[in-house]
């Protein structure tokens, strides 16, 4: 059944783009039908898709790997089964259960949007983009996720691997992120509004596992007939972006201090900006000029310190960061400082330290 997406393209003049074949999306769909990934938080053909379980994976999911989120999604589901409980639960418990996936403002995001779908909306997502949009942490692409997947609402839905696809397809000159409103409306007049919640999920397992970056398996792909990049044999030059200013190296110390009987002392960030309300090894604030001679000013008591030799590197999404770190060994009896406490090692594993302590106490102990 023709549907309006291909009806529009068709009426589209033939020298603005190299003409799609009719039935763009029955052809993805076709496919999609066929190679559908199976994912955990994605329903099965024929079930409903469980908003609370879409939500959860799309958050996750940004700038981290299906592989990656995986082991946390269960996590989350046994913890907390629904979104009620998610957001009955303190919000250092989900701190914690989040430690390791990076981007903490999206942990707390999470728990103050699961408040607000509990009590504004009766512990249901509401169902259109605007009002997706309108709750913590939902930006553009998550709310056009979330009301495609679990509503079957026609949203363009655009993440990385559909610009790559769609800016092959077209082999669109302009760069990212320059060319996204265009990607967005292409994928509007692409999709098929019978079924937008598996073209959504279509066209990112499509970018996901046959139009790859490196090597897309163009022969495999239900568009290779359509697809400009292919008959000119660019492929890989898309999507075109536009050069990046990469972050200056912010440089920093970190005071590991252990106790004799086995404790570690710790801070809690303060709850907004870089790794917020996450624990962690105290030290000095990271600049580009950060002076290693008067490190020990940061230092969080007055101890004899020894530098550990190299420095412990870690890439933020806007700078990268090279941390020296110092150790002390404190007396049993030692009191922690205004602000810091003391935690047994065998505390360590549960704390919410994000990746880059975990690395600091990696080289410390
Ligand atoms: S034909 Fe190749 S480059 Fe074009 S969309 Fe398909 S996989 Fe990507």
């Amino acid at each position: 059944m023709p549907n309006r997406s291909d009806t529009a393209i068709l009426a589209r003049p033939a020298a603005t783009r190299q003409a799609v074949p009719a039935g763009p999306a029955a052809a993805l769909l076709a496919w999609y039908d066929r190679h559908r990934r199976r994912l955990p938080w994605r329903a099965l053909p024929g079930e409903s898709a469980d908003p609370y379980r879409v939500w959860l994976s799309e958050i996750m999911l940004q700038q981290t790997t299906v592989k990656a989120v995986g082991p946390y999604f269960e996590k989350f589901l046994k913890l907390w089964p629904d979104v009620e409980a998610l957001a009955a639960s303190p919000v250092e418990e989900v701190m914690k259960a989040w430690a390791g996936l990076g981007y903490y403002s999206r942990a707390r995001n999470l728990h103050a949007c699961a408040k607000t779908v509990a009590i504004q909306h009766a512990g249901r997502f509401p169902c259109d983009v605007a009002a997706l949009r309108a709750l913590p942490g939902i930006g553009d692409y998550t709310a056009a996720a979330i009301a495609a997947i679990a509503f079957d609402q026609p949203a363009a839905v655009v993440d990385g691997n559909v610009e790559r696809v769609i800016t092959r397809l077209d082999a669109m000159a302009a760069e990212l992120p320059g060319a996204k409103p265009a990607i967005r409306a292409r994928v509007a007049e692409l999709l098929d509004p019978g079924r937008a919640g598996d073209f959504a999920q279509a066209m990112m397992d499509l970018g996901a596992t046959i139009c790859t970056p490196k090597r897309p398996a163009c022969t495999l792909c239900p568009w290779t007939a359509a697809c400009a990049a292919r008959a000119a044999g660019t492929q890989e030059a898309y999507p075109r972006k536009a050069p990046k200013a990469a972050g200056r190296l912010r440089r920093g110390a970190a005071f590991v201090v252990v106790r004799a009987d086995r404790r570690l002392l710790v801070g809690t960030r303060p709850p907004k900006g870089l790794l917020g309300g996450m624990t962690e090894i105290p030290g000095s604030a990271w600049s580009a000029d950060f002076d290693l001679t008067a490190a020990d000013e940061a230092a969080p008591v007055a101890l004899a310190y020894r530098r550990l030799p190299g420095v412990v590197s870690h890439v933020f999404t806007h700078f990268p960061l090279a941390l020296t770190v110092f150790r002390a060994e404190a007396p049993a009896d030692l009191a922690a400082p205004a602000g810091l406490r003391w935690i047994g090692f065998e505390e360590i594993e549960g704390e919410a330290f994000p990746t880059v302590m975990r690395k600091v106490i990696a080289h410390a102990l």
